[in-house]
Protein backbone atom coordinates (compact mmCIF):
# COMPACT_ATOMS: atom_id res chain seq x y z
CA UNK A 1 0.00 0.00 0.00
CA UNK A 2 1.02 3.41 -0.99
CA UNK A 3 -0.26 6.94 -0.57
CA UNK A 4 0.05 9.21 -3.13
CA UNK A 5 0.96 11.99 -0.87
CA UNK A 6 4.23 10.21 -0.01
CA UNK A 7 4.60 10.51 -3.51
CA UNK A 8 4.63 13.88 -3.70
CA UNK A 9 1.04 14.28 -5.53
CA UNK A 10 -1.97 15.70 -4.65
CA UNK A 11 -6.01 14.95 -5.45
CA UNK A 12 -8.40 17.18 -7.57
CA UNK A 13 -10.19 18.76 -4.95
CA UNK A 14 -8.36 21.89 -4.54
CA UNK A 15 -7.41 22.04 -7.87
CA UNK A 16 -11.09 21.87 -9.18
CA UNK A 17 -12.04 24.59 -6.55
CA UNK A 18 -9.75 26.73 -7.48
CA UNK A 19 -10.39 26.36 -11.74
CA UNK A 20 -14.66 26.20 -11.38
CA UNK A 21 -14.11 29.75 -9.08
CA UNK A 22 -10.99 31.15 -11.57
CA UNK A 23 -12.99 30.46 -15.18
CA UNK A 24 -10.46 28.18 -16.56
CA UNK A 25 -9.74 23.95 -16.86
CA UNK A 26 -7.15 21.74 -15.32
CA UNK A 27 -5.35 19.53 -18.51
CA UNK A 28 -5.76 16.39 -18.07
CA UNK A 29 -3.20 13.89 -20.87
CA UNK A 30 -2.82 10.51 -21.33
CA UNK A 31 0.63 8.86 -21.52
CA UNK A 32 1.86 5.84 -21.93
CA UNK A 33 5.61 6.60 -22.62
CA UNK A 34 8.69 8.61 -21.45
CA UNK A 35 8.94 10.89 -24.12
CA UNK A 36 4.86 11.64 -23.46
CA UNK A 37 5.80 12.22 -19.22
CA UNK A 38 9.04 14.47 -19.85
CA UNK A 39 6.87 16.67 -22.91
CA UNK A 40 4.02 17.42 -20.52
CA UNK A 41 6.14 18.14 -17.06
CA UNK A 42 8.07 20.72 -19.45
CA UNK A 43 4.80 22.01 -20.73
CA UNK A 44 3.18 22.29 -16.85
CA UNK A 45 6.99 23.89 -15.25
CA UNK A 46 7.31 26.33 -18.12
CA UNK A 47 3.37 27.42 -18.06
CA UNK A 48 3.36 27.11 -14.01
CA UNK A 49 0.20 25.15 -14.39
CA UNK A 50 -1.63 22.05 -12.25
CA UNK A 51 -1.67 19.02 -14.80
CA UNK A 52 -3.12 15.50 -14.37
CA UNK A 53 -1.53 13.07 -15.92
CA UNK A 54 -3.42 9.83 -17.11
CA UNK A 55 -3.60 6.09 -17.03
CA UNK A 56 -6.28 4.62 -19.23
CA UNK A 57 -6.88 0.58 -19.20
CA UNK A 58 -4.43 0.66 -22.92
CA UNK A 59 -1.99 2.47 -21.35
CA UNK A 60 -1.64 -0.46 -18.31
CA UNK A 61 -1.91 -3.03 -20.88
CA UNK A 62 0.85 -1.12 -22.89
CA UNK A 63 3.35 0.62 -20.71
CA UNK A 64 2.76 -1.64 -17.16
CA UNK A 65 0.69 0.28 -14.20
CA UNK A 66 3.79 -0.16 -11.73
CA UNK A 67 6.21 1.44 -14.27
CA UNK A 68 3.47 4.46 -14.85
CA UNK A 69 3.15 4.60 -11.04
CA UNK A 70 6.82 4.84 -10.92
CA UNK A 71 6.75 7.75 -14.06
CA UNK A 72 4.39 10.08 -12.20
CA UNK A 73 6.81 9.72 -9.00
CA UNK A 74 9.66 10.84 -11.50
CA UNK A 75 7.20 13.54 -12.71
CA UNK A 76 7.25 15.36 -9.61
CA UNK A 77 10.85 14.87 -9.03
CA UNK A 78 11.63 16.30 -12.32
CA UNK A 79 9.16 19.20 -12.04
CA UNK A 80 11.38 20.11 -8.66
CA UNK A 81 14.96 19.52 -10.96
CA UNK A 82 13.46 21.78 -13.49
CA UNK A 83 12.71 24.92 -10.71
CA UNK A 84 8.89 23.96 -9.80
CA UNK A 85 8.99 24.48 -6.00
CA UNK A 86 5.72 23.09 -5.73
CA UNK A 87 4.44 21.26 -8.59
CA UNK A 88 0.60 19.96 -8.65
CA UNK A 89 0.53 16.91 -10.33
CA UNK A 90 -2.37 14.17 -10.22
CA UNK A 91 -2.14 10.17 -11.13
CA UNK A 92 -5.20 9.69 -12.07
CA UNK A 93 -6.97 6.76 -13.27
CA UNK A 94 -9.29 7.46 -16.98
CA UNK A 95 -12.05 5.03 -17.65
CA UNK A 96 -11.75 2.44 -14.47
CA UNK A 97 -13.80 -0.55 -15.46
CA UNK A 98 -14.29 -2.17 -11.89
CA UNK A 99 -14.09 -1.63 -8.32
CA UNK A 100 -11.11 -3.76 -8.62
CA UNK A 101 -8.96 -1.41 -10.96
CA UNK A 102 -10.28 1.51 -8.91
CA UNK A 103 -9.07 -0.10 -5.31
CA UNK A 104 -5.79 -1.70 -7.12
CA UNK A 105 -4.77 1.65 -8.01
CA UNK A 106 -5.62 3.63 -4.73
CA UNK A 107 -3.42 0.95 -2.81
CA UNK A 108 -0.74 1.94 -5.40
CA UNK A 109 -0.34 5.74 -5.33
CA UNK A 110 -3.23 6.94 -7.69
CA UNK A 111 -4.25 10.35 -6.36
CA UNK A 112 -7.44 10.40 -8.59
CA UNK A 113 -9.58 7.67 -10.50
CA UNK A 114 -12.45 7.33 -12.93
CA UNK A 115 -14.82 4.34 -12.41
CA UNK A 116 -16.75 4.83 -15.68
CA UNK A 117 -20.46 2.98 -15.04
CA UNK A 118 -22.15 5.03 -17.53
CA UNK A 119 -23.09 2.04 -19.79
CA UNK A 120 -25.10 0.28 -16.85
CA UNK A 121 -28.33 0.70 -16.07
CA UNK A 122 -28.68 3.92 -13.97
CA UNK A 123 -28.97 2.70 -10.27
CA UNK A 124 -26.39 0.80 -10.73
CA UNK A 125 -24.22 2.81 -12.27
CA UNK A 126 -25.06 4.86 -8.82
CA UNK A 127 -23.78 1.94 -6.40
CA UNK A 128 -20.97 1.18 -8.28
CA UNK A 129 -19.56 4.81 -7.82
CA UNK A 130 -20.86 5.04 -4.48
CA UNK A 131 -18.85 1.51 -3.42
CA UNK A 132 -15.81 3.49 -5.03
CA UNK A 133 -15.91 7.00 -3.40
CA UNK A 134 -16.69 5.22 0.11
CA UNK A 135 -12.68 2.80 -0.54
CA UNK A 136 -11.61 6.25 -1.96
CA UNK A 137 -12.14 8.94 0.52
CA UNK A 138 -10.86 6.90 3.39
CA UNK A 139 -7.70 7.49 1.48
CA UNK A 140 -8.57 11.23 0.38
CA UNK A 141 -8.26 9.99 -3.12
CA UNK A 142 -11.10 11.42 -5.52
CA UNK A 143 -13.36 10.16 -7.78
CA UNK A 144 -14.37 10.80 -11.33
CA UNK A 145 -18.08 9.26 -12.37
CA UNK A 146 -19.78 9.72 -16.09
CA UNK A 147 -23.38 9.93 -16.75
CA UNK A 148 -24.63 9.65 -20.01
CA UNK A 149 -21.95 8.33 -23.17
CA UNK A 150 -19.79 9.27 -25.19
CA UNK A 151 -19.48 7.99 -29.21
CA UNK A 152 -15.89 6.96 -30.43
CA UNK A 153 -12.86 4.79 -29.68
CA UNK A 154 -10.90 5.33 -26.81
CA UNK A 155 -8.70 2.25 -26.11
CA UNK A 156 -10.67 -0.40 -25.00
CA UNK A 157 -13.59 2.21 -24.14
CA UNK A 158 -15.95 2.19 -27.00
CA UNK A 159 -19.68 3.46 -28.60
CA UNK A 160 -21.48 3.56 -31.73
CA UNK A 161 -23.69 6.13 -30.41
CA UNK A 162 -23.48 8.83 -28.17
CA UNK A 163 -26.56 9.36 -25.61
CA UNK A 164 -26.14 13.22 -23.74
CA UNK A 165 -26.04 13.48 -19.75
CA UNK A 166 -29.72 14.26 -18.98
CA UNK A 167 -29.52 17.17 -16.38
CA UNK A 168 -32.34 16.41 -14.48
CA UNK A 169 -30.52 13.14 -13.58
CA UNK A 170 -27.12 15.07 -12.78
CA UNK A 171 -28.21 16.24 -9.04
CA UNK A 172 -29.92 12.85 -7.89
CA UNK A 173 -26.13 10.91 -9.28
CA UNK A 174 -23.63 13.02 -7.55
CA UNK A 175 -25.58 13.54 -4.23
CA UNK A 176 -26.45 9.70 -4.15
CA UNK A 177 -22.75 8.73 -5.41
CA UNK A 178 -20.65 10.96 -3.87
CA UNK A 179 -18.62 11.39 -6.54
CA UNK A 180 -16.08 14.53 -6.62
CA UNK A 181 -16.59 15.38 -9.85
CA UNK A 182 -18.66 13.97 -13.51
CA UNK A 183 -17.57 13.62 -17.00
CA UNK A 184 -21.00 14.14 -18.72
CA UNK A 185 -21.86 14.34 -22.38
CA UNK A 186 -22.58 16.99 -24.31
CA UNK A 187 -21.38 15.81 -27.80
CA UNK A 188 -17.49 15.22 -27.34
CA UNK A 189 -16.13 12.17 -28.86
CA UNK A 190 -13.35 9.68 -28.39
CA UNK A 191 -10.92 9.38 -30.99
CA UNK A 192 -9.57 11.07 -33.92
CA UNK A 193 -12.68 10.75 -35.86
CA UNK A 194 -14.98 12.12 -33.48
CA UNK A 195 -17.79 12.72 -36.29
CA UNK A 196 -18.57 10.84 -39.68
CA UNK A 197 -19.10 13.04 -42.30
CA UNK A 198 -22.00 12.88 -42.38
CA UNK A 199 -22.63 14.46 -39.43
CA UNK A 200 -20.25 17.84 -40.56
CA UNK A 201 -21.19 20.41 -42.99
CA UNK A 202 -18.19 21.48 -45.35
CA UNK A 203 -16.23 24.18 -44.81
CA UNK A 204 -16.85 25.79 -48.64
CA UNK A 205 -13.14 27.58 -48.64
CA UNK A 206 -11.18 24.95 -47.27
CA UNK A 207 -13.44 21.58 -47.99
CA UNK A 208 -12.33 20.70 -44.36
CA UNK A 209 -15.16 19.05 -42.18
CA UNK A 210 -16.65 21.07 -39.96
CA UNK A 211 -18.07 19.06 -36.61
CA UNK A 212 -21.57 20.11 -34.87
CA UNK A 213 -21.29 22.30 -31.74
CA UNK A 214 -21.28 20.76 -28.58
CA UNK A 215 -24.58 21.08 -26.30
CA UNK A 216 -24.06 24.17 -24.59
CA UNK A 217 -27.32 24.69 -23.34
CA UNK A 218 -27.17 21.21 -21.39
CA UNK A 219 -24.07 22.01 -19.86
CA UNK A 220 -25.63 25.27 -18.53
CA UNK A 221 -28.55 23.38 -17.42
CA UNK A 222 -26.09 21.48 -15.24
CA UNK A 223 -24.49 24.32 -14.00
CA UNK A 224 -28.01 25.49 -12.73
CA UNK A 225 -28.77 22.20 -11.00
CA UNK A 226 -25.33 22.20 -9.17
CA UNK A 227 -23.26 25.44 -8.75
CA UNK A 228 -19.89 25.03 -8.78
CA UNK A 229 -19.48 21.30 -9.20
CA UNK A 230 -16.66 20.56 -10.94
CA UNK A 231 -17.54 18.67 -14.47
CA UNK A 232 -15.00 17.13 -16.91
CA UNK A 233 -14.92 16.97 -20.51
CA UNK A 234 -14.00 13.56 -21.96
CA UNK A 235 -12.81 13.18 -25.71
CA UNK A 236 -11.98 16.80 -25.99
CA UNK A 237 -8.68 16.45 -28.60
CA UNK A 238 -8.86 19.07 -31.42
CA UNK A 239 -7.26 16.40 -34.13
CA UNK A 240 -5.02 19.68 -34.93
CA UNK A 241 -5.35 20.25 -39.30
CA UNK A 242 -1.82 20.79 -39.51
CA UNK A 243 -0.43 17.63 -37.36
CA UNK A 244 -2.76 15.75 -40.16
CA UNK A 245 -1.38 17.04 -42.76
CA UNK A 246 2.09 16.52 -41.98
CA UNK A 247 1.00 12.67 -41.21
CA UNK A 248 -0.47 12.60 -44.49
CA UNK A 249 2.25 14.34 -46.56
CA UNK A 250 4.86 11.87 -45.44
CA UNK A 251 3.25 8.76 -45.79
CA UNK A 252 0.52 8.55 -43.32
CA UNK A 253 -3.71 8.27 -44.23
CA UNK A 254 -6.15 9.57 -42.26
CA UNK A 255 -8.12 11.46 -44.26
CA UNK A 256 -11.38 13.32 -43.08
CA UNK A 257 -10.11 12.94 -39.39
CA UNK A 258 -11.73 15.94 -37.22
CA UNK A 259 -12.03 16.90 -33.80
CA UNK A 260 -13.66 19.61 -31.22
CA UNK A 261 -12.72 23.35 -32.39
CA UNK A 262 -10.63 24.98 -29.84
CA UNK A 263 -12.93 27.75 -29.71
CA UNK A 264 -15.64 25.78 -27.85
CA UNK A 265 -13.23 24.35 -25.56
CA UNK A 266 -12.01 27.48 -24.60
CA UNK A 267 -15.54 28.38 -23.96
CA UNK A 268 -16.10 25.50 -21.82
CA UNK A 269 -12.91 26.21 -19.86
CA UNK A 270 -14.47 29.20 -18.73
CA UNK A 271 -17.81 27.35 -17.25
CA UNK A 272 -18.08 24.80 -14.53
CA UNK A 273 -15.96 22.66 -16.83
CA UNK A 274 -12.89 22.06 -14.61
CA UNK A 275 -11.03 19.26 -16.25
CA UNK A 276 -10.80 18.92 -20.02
CA UNK A 277 -8.94 15.43 -21.26
CA UNK A 278 -6.75 15.14 -24.31
CA UNK A 279 -5.39 12.24 -25.60
CA UNK A 280 -5.65 11.78 -29.48
CA UNK A 281 -3.20 15.73 -30.06
CA UNK A 282 -0.67 13.96 -28.58
CA UNK A 283 -0.69 10.96 -30.60
CA UNK A 284 -1.00 13.24 -33.65
CA UNK A 285 1.76 15.30 -32.72
CA UNK A 286 4.25 12.54 -31.68
CA UNK A 287 3.82 10.68 -35.09
CA UNK A 288 3.54 13.60 -36.79
CA UNK A 289 6.97 14.57 -36.03
CA UNK A 290 7.82 11.12 -36.68
CA UNK A 291 7.55 10.62 -39.80
CA UNK A 292 8.27 13.70 -40.51
CA UNK A 293 11.59 12.92 -39.42
CA UNK A 294 12.22 9.73 -40.72
CA UNK A 295 11.00 10.65 -44.02
CA UNK A 296 13.66 13.61 -44.20
CA UNK A 297 16.63 11.46 -42.81
CA UNK A 298 16.14 8.33 -44.23
CA UNK A 299 19.53 6.86 -42.78
CA UNK A 300 18.76 7.68 -39.45
CA UNK A 301 17.96 4.60 -37.12
CA UNK A 302 18.65 5.79 -33.62
CA UNK A 303 15.41 6.40 -32.10
CA UNK A 304 16.47 9.40 -30.34
CA UNK A 305 17.10 11.47 -33.25
CA UNK A 306 13.51 11.10 -33.88
CA UNK A 307 11.85 10.90 -30.49
CA UNK A 308 13.63 14.27 -30.06
CA UNK A 309 11.39 16.45 -31.85
CA UNK A 310 8.48 14.10 -31.44
CA UNK A 311 8.86 14.98 -27.83
CA UNK A 312 9.36 19.23 -28.90
CA UNK A 313 6.26 18.80 -30.97
CA UNK A 314 4.32 17.31 -28.37
CA UNK A 315 5.53 20.20 -25.65
CA UNK A 316 4.77 22.47 -28.25
CA UNK A 317 0.91 21.67 -28.16
CA UNK A 318 0.73 20.75 -24.64
CA UNK A 319 2.16 24.72 -23.98
CA UNK A 320 -0.71 25.54 -26.44
CA UNK A 321 -3.60 23.50 -24.87
CA UNK A 322 -2.40 25.47 -21.46
CA UNK A 323 -2.18 28.67 -22.91
CA UNK A 324 -4.71 29.07 -25.38
CA UNK A 325 -7.00 27.00 -24.68
CA UNK A 326 -7.56 26.38 -21.37
CA UNK A 327 -5.96 29.31 -19.31
CA UNK A 328 -4.79 26.90 -16.62
CA UNK A 329 -0.90 28.72 -17.38
CA UNK A 330 0.28 30.55 -14.04
CA UNK A 331 -1.79 28.99 -11.31
CA UNK A 332 0.89 27.56 -9.23
ZN1 LIG B 1 -12.68 9.20 -22.02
Amino acid sequence: MVNYKELGLVNTREMFKKAVAGGYAIPAFNFNTMEQMQAIVQAAVETKSPVIMQVSKGARNYANGTILRYMAQGAVEYAKELGCEKPEIVLHLDHGDSFEICKECIDNGFSSVMIDGSSLPYEENIALTKKVVEYAHKFDVTVEAELGVLAGVEDEVSSAVSHYTKPEEVIDFSTRSGCDSLAISIGTSHGAYKFTPEQCTRDPKTGKLVPPPLAFDILHQIEEKLPGFPIVLHGSSSVPQDEVDTINAFGGKLPDAVGIPEEQLREASKSAVCKINIDSDSRLAMTAAIRKHLAENPSHFDPRQYLKPARENMKKMYIHKIVEVLGSDNKL
